[in-house]
This record gives C-alpha cells, sequence and structure tokens, in this order.
C-alpha cells in the first residue's frame, strides 16, 4: 500500500512521521506529474486552505485529483484539507467540493482557535484532539456519518471513501485515527 501526502504546504511532514511509525510507504505530491503515480490513499493536510486551494489552482492539480476522488480514491482530509473536501465553505466558495459536509473556517475564533482534548471517536474510543485554528462542521448531509464532536459542534466525518477530521492526529502520538483511515483503503 502506498499514500501520496499533498506537500504543496502546511503539515505534510508529520503525516509521513505517522505513516513511517505504522510502517507504510509514502510519497510527497508536490506537482502535477506526481498524480501520475500509483497510490492507494490521498492525506490532504493542515495549514492554510486558501494557499492551498490557490497553488492547486495554478499547478493545475484540481480537477484530477478531484476525479480520483470521485472515481472512489480513499481520502483523509485534516483541518485545511477538510475546508479543500468541504462542498460548503460558510461564506466563501468551496474548492475541490467533493464531501456533502458544510464548514465554519476559523470557528472557534483567531484567538481561541487552538486547543487540546480528548473526546470519543466513533469505533476507536477516546483519543487525543489537537485544533490549531481549526473549522468546524455546521452540518453533515446525504450519507456523511458523524464520527466525533467535541462541546456540540462536528469535529470528524466519514462520506464513503472520504474521511476528515477539523482536528490534527498527526501531531499526536496517537495512531488510531490513521489506521481508522488505512482500513477504508483496505
Ligand atoms: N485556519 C486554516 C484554514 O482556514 C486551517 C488551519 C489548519 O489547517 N490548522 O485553512
Amino acid at each position: 500500500m502506498t499514500i501520496g501526502i499533498l506537500a504543496l504546504q502546511g503539515a505534510f511532514a508529520e503525516h509521513g512521521y505517522i505513516l513511517d511509525k505504522l510502517g507504510v510507504d509514502h510519497f510527497e505530491i508536490r506537482q502535477k506529474k506526481d498524480l501520475e503515480r500509483s497510490f492507494d490513499g490521498l492525506i490532504l493536510p493542515g495549514g492554510e486552505s486558501t494557499v492551498m486551494g490557490k497553488l492547486l489552482d495554478e499547478l493545475g492539480m484540481f480537477e484530477s485529483i478531484r476525479k480520483k476522488i470521485q472515481a472512489g480514491m480513499p481520502v483523509f482530509g485534516t483541518c485545511a484539507g477538510l475546508i479543500l473536501l468541504a462542498k460548503e465553505v460558510e461564506e466563501e466558495p468551496s474548492w475541490l467540493a467533493t464531501m456533502s459536509i458544510r464548514v465554519k473556517r476559523n470557528a472557534y475564533g483567531r484567538q481561541l482557535g487552538s486547543f487540546y482534548t480528548q473526546q470519543e471517536f466513533k469505533g476507536v474510543g477516546i483519543i487525543p484532539m489537537s485544533f490549531i485554528r481549526a473549522p468546524y462542521i455546521e452540518n453533515v448531509y446525504d450519507d456523511t456519518e458523524i464520527l466525533a464532536q467535541v462541546d456540540g459542534k462536528i469535529v470528524a466525518a466519514r462520506q464513503k471513501n472520504q474521511l476528515v477530521t477539523a482536528f490534527h492526529p498527526e501531531v499526536t502520538d496517537n495512531l488510531e485515527v490513521h489506521r481508522y483511515f488505512l482500513d477504508i483503503i483496505e
């Protein structure tokens, strides 16, 4: 199994460290031709969704990523990656728009956007959750399933091949959300 990690900007290296711990092959996707390599799952990391979205556009990578996801490629979006996947972003245009969620960016306010907590993740148990200027999911629709909530706000969800978290599992020692993603691939 090989995972491609979008590496245009943001916290992509951290996902690589987690996959190393899990013994899973991975490589960085930095330009359009990297998308021609064969891979079984895609990670869209945290960072700044507007910057990542614009780079994807400038590098001509949008359509090919969207088509792969629509064709069933398992994808895991953390934080900004979640925003890139959302069909609806409050008061802003959407990007890949493949997942039936409505998202609010910087939803906890700019000052209070970074915090740590521990909460239940469906099917996994209680896990550490680190939020960094995080969005939350205002609502899910179609066949999107809610996987975790913090203080009544949705912070993780899945729609078939698409998994998203508003928090950053890659900055904690906990490997469970990545394992969950590998299970989707298998
Ligand atoms: N605030 C960022 C955005 O709106 C997301 C933050 C993150 O990925 N840690 O894109």
